[in-house]
């Protein structure tokens, strides 16, 4: 299993769970991580798993311990972190408990809010995102804004911080924006463990997700700092290995710092030089030092360096990122490929793409295949079916080399998209 295969899997929470300290406390893997703290008087979860694995996250619990949950936290609304209540809410009606009490930070409201408006838009994108793990059936397979549960204490602010005691043990939340605006992270100073959630998730940080709404670079790094000061022994992050020991801990808290600073420090002061994105991206991917890129905390397996470029840009500045007024309200792209297939045939640039694919330039072998595909109208069905088998195929090579699993989905979706494509022009040929 290649490094970046076999840390997807721990990001994906296939292990086993994890019991430390003095024995209280577990870490519970499901594709995101639910950490478990018992106590005297009941239990404190903090997260809970996707709704998939709901059920098997509730039966480790009650291998653990029978007592009651009396707090459960979420780090903040995602699927994987919010949403996977349900057997827990069915045991308290069934016993007749109090309900817990559910803690979280007043944007999980507005999130969940967001979640019903565009249920369909963010089951499609999800589906895209996760596309090699979803469900075949596809339904109900990330968000089912239907089901939310809303915090009924709220962490209220940007300031915001939450302490309670359970059974002699305190417990200190703490709000800073980072993957998202409704993060919450939480320390408990007697069994000295901090828990992250999507803060920190044994990968690059997800932050400039193709997909996703904004990010939070440098407000993300100082949450970091703040957590750093904690001088903690154990740290649950939201998705991926546990951490042990202070020197790792504070390892993998101050390089993911560093390193979210260094983009978005970056990207800031090449802003004030009056630089348009593509430089500033280039320059940006140029300077990426090696003490980033060898770091095993920070191997993009998920988000990645290249991502976070792109969201450090896009938190400052508008649409319009070229500088080029031709891009202000630009020709449609098949227009324009159709006007360059007049100038030239479609077999010269595709030759020219092939040409470029073997001397291994395959982005820019994808830029002139896109050439020939968008000027469809212009183009045989012989020569179009050529363009499309390239595209594929420069597509997988592109896949199988990517280290992001969500930027592999992406590719691998558009290979899949081709394949069906490919399929149909046959078929249309042989007639
Ligand atoms: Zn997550």
């Amino acid at each position: 299993m290649s490094g970046s295969k076999e840390g997807m899997k721990f990001w994906l929470g296939m292990y086993p769970s994890v019991t430390f300290a003095d024995g209280k406390c577990h870490i519970l893997p499901g594709f995101g991580n639910t950490a478990l703290f018992e106590t005297e008087l009941g239990l404190v979860l903090f997260d809970v798993p996707i709704r998939q694995l709901a059920q098997k996250t509730f039966n480790e619990v009650r291998d653990i311990t029978n007592k009651q949950v009396k707090y459960l936290i979420f780090s903040h609304g995602h699927f994987d972190h919010a949403f996977g209540f349900e057997p827990f809410l069915k045991e308290i009606e069934e016993k007749g408990w109090e309900i817990p009490k559910i803690i979280g930070h007043e944007n999980i409201l507005r999130r969940f809010k967001k979640y019903k408006m565009l249920d369909q838009y963010h089951e499609w994108i999800n589906s895209q995102q996760f596309a090699s793990i979803a469900p075949k059936d596809k339904k109900g397979s990330t968000i089912s804004p239907e089901y939310s549960l809303d915090p009924s204490i709220l962490l209220v602010g940007n300031e915001a911080k939450y302490s309670f005691n359970l059974g002699g043990i305190d417990f200190d939340l703490y709000h800073d924006k980072g993957e998202t605006d409704d993060s919450i992270w939480l320390w408990v100073p007697e069994k000295e463990v901090i828990c992250t959630g999507d803060l920190l998730l044994s990968s690059f940080p997800n932050i400039g997700n193709p997909y996703k709404v904004q990010r939070y670079p440098l407000d993300w790094a100082l949450a970091l700092e703040k957590m750093l000061e904690k001088d903690a022994k154990f740290l649950i992050p939201g998705h991926g290995k546990f951490i042990e020991g202070r020197e790792n801990v504070k390892d993998a808290l101050s390089i993911t710092s560093e390193a979210l600073h260094f983009v978005h420090d970056g990207v800031v002061k090449r802003l004030n030089e009056g630089k348009w994105f593509e430089q500033i991206y280039h320059e940006m991917m140029d300077i990426f030092p090696d003490k980033f890129k060898k770091h095993r905390i920070l191997s993009p397996i998920y988000g990645c360096y290249r991502f976070a470029i792109h969201a450090t840009y896009r938190l400052y500045h508008g649409w319009y990122d070229t500088g080029n007024p031709t891009d202000l309200f630009p020709a449609k792209s098949n227009e324009i490929a159709i006007e360059l297939l007049q100038i030239t045939d479609a077999r010269t640039y595709l030759n020219h793409a092939i040409s470029l694919f073997e001397k291994d330039d395959y982005q820019l072998a994808l830029h002139f295949i896109d050439i020939v595909l968008k000027g469809r109208e212009k183009v045989n069905d012989d020569l179009y079916l050529d363009a499309l088998i390239l595209k594929s195929k420069i597509l997988k090579k592109k896949a199988t080399a990517e280290p992001s699993f969500i930027a592999t989905n992406i590719i691998s979706n558009a290979v899949n998209q081709l394949k069906g494509e490919i399929k149909v022009l046959k078929q249309k040929l042989v007639k």
